[in-house]
């Protein structure tokens, strides 16, 4: 028996040491069991609410975010100032006056200027694009345009990208023929008679005229009207108004790098939010996912070669002064930034990743993600980046997108509809897994993307 023991000793001796779990399955199997950050995104809607720029619940979610980050045991928590847009929506009423007299459901869109405190009595006409208000030409002097598009269900990124000019550019191209204020039909998909806000761009050198979005139903209920050839009048009042700039801040967290600290990946996301809901899927779900996937890499202490810097970036919404704002401060800083991340497409699951970047970058991002593939999140295309961090392409600096389910997205987005009841624990906990697998392989590679090509860094 002693023999047979010694034996056994001995076997256990010379046995091969079981290897060393892989950095991603020990990121995948600790994201999967936490609730991905989920209490984030709860705190800033049920106790913070709503953060558009300027508001009190923004500084307070700066500083809340901030001291939470300071639990994680970072190397490094810290704010940076930026001065913000500060717009107030005030009152809105809208009303068909003609051919019936009914109310419309409505929101003024972010940066609008009020109309005259009588509002804006005026006949209706519509147009679906640019080119068809153009058409119009004299006709267009003195009405309010309807710019009447509709954003298919189950829209993506690219669906509301090629709307939201309408939205953003709709009431310049409208007073440059005259118009006396515009109306959009919603942007979003779910036509619950959700109004949908966001911001809109003056171009210089044309008047000012007051814009607002309306519900899908409301701007179909005119295109009847005056499809059966009547006209139509709206009488529009709104009350907002623009302050002077206010102070806020970006937040920064550090998890410096074992090996190559001065490289920088930066993982992104954005705290401020429009004023109506809570900003829950936009963008408290991308908060959530940055700093849990944070703190999960601090909790397993897996300290890449490189930096990983988070920033919650603020003023996204309406103005990107926070984006601007790092890339100028840190302007000297970006030739080390080997890639930057933005979290900004909502809740729904991880699909894997986009890339903006120099020859071989979608291989390697392919590669670092291949751990995702049972997840359905290792699919890699090109063309990625973020609102915020659009500011560092200049410097060439890869810019990475997280990609995301947005079938439901744009039912919620920018609307009283965006509460923290539409974020699935589960999926925001994918999501954690997917983003700390990217950004530590990313970090922690023998090589870095190849940089934006010189001659398409303009946007
Ligand atoms: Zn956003
Ligand atoms: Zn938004």
């Amino acid at each position: 028996m002693r023999l047979l023991a010694a034996l056994a000793a001995l076997c256990a001796l010379a046995a091969p040491a079981a290897p060393p779990e892989a950095p991603a399955s020990r990121i995948l199997g600790a994201a999967l069991a936490g609730s991905g950050g989920f209490e984030i995104v709860e705190h800033l809607c049920d106790r913070v609410g709503p953060r558009l720029s300027g508001s009190p619940a923004l500084d307070l979610a700066i500083r809340d975010m901030a001291a939470r980050m300071r639990t994680f045991k970072l190397h490094r928590v810290w704010t940076e100032p930026v001065s913000v847009p500060h717009w107030e929506r005030g009152a809105f009423q809208a009303a068909l006056t003609a051919p019936v007299s009914v109310p419309l459901v409505g929101l003024a869109l972010g940066g609008s200027v009020p109309t005259p405190d009588e509002g804006i009595d005026a006949e209706v006409i519509e147009a679906a694009s640019f080119e068809e208000l153009t058409a119009k030409g004299e006709a267009v002097r003195g009405k309010i345009v309807l710019w009447n598009r509709r954003m298919v269900a189950g829209s993506n990124m690219d669906g509301y990208g090629q709307v939201s000019p309408l939205r953003s550019k709709g009431p310049s191209e409208a007073a440059k023929l005259g118009a006396v204020a515009t109306l959009v039909r919603s942007l979003g998909t779910a036509d619950l008679r959700l109004p949908h806000t966001g911001a809109l761009h003056y171009a210089e050198d044309v008047p000012k005229i007051p814009a607002a979005a309306l519900a899908a139903e409301d701007a179909e209920r005119i295109h009847r009207f005056l499809a059966h050839g009547e006209r139509v009048r709206v009488h529009l009042r709104m009350t907002p108004r623009s302050l002077p700039d206010a102070p806020s801040a970006n937040v920064l967290a550090e998890l410096r790098g074992r090996d190559k600290p001065e490289e920088i990946v930066v993982l992104g996301a954005h705290l401020d939010s429009w004023d109506v809901g809570c900003g829950a899927v936009d963008d408290g779900a991308g908060v959530a996912i940055v700093m849990e996937a944070m703190r999960l890499l601090r909790a397993l202490d897996l300290r890449p070669r490189r930096t990983l810097r988070v920033i919650l970036f603020t003023n996204e919404e309406n103005g990107l002064a926070g984006g601007k704002a790092y890339a100028r401060d840190h302007a000297e800083e970006l030739a080390r930034h080997v890639a930057a991340i933005e979290v900004d497409s909502g809740a729904g699951r991880p699909l894997g990743a986009s890339i903006t970047a120099g020859a071989g970058a979608v291989e390697q991002l392919q590669a670092i993600l291949r751990p995702l593939t049972a997840l359905e999140a290792s699919a890699v295309e090109t063309g990625g980046g973020g609102a915020d961090i659009s500011a560092m392409k200049a410097a060439g600096v890869p810019l990475i997108g997280l990609r995301q389910d947005t079938y439901h997205y744009f039912d919620w987005h920018h609307t009283e509809a965006d509460t923290v009841d539409k974020v699935d624990p589960a999926l925001l906990a994918r999501n954690v897994a997917a983003l700390a697998i990217l950004a530590y392989g990313l970090a922690d590679a023998a090589e870095v993307p190849a940089r934006i090509p010189e001659d398409q860094r303009k946007d």
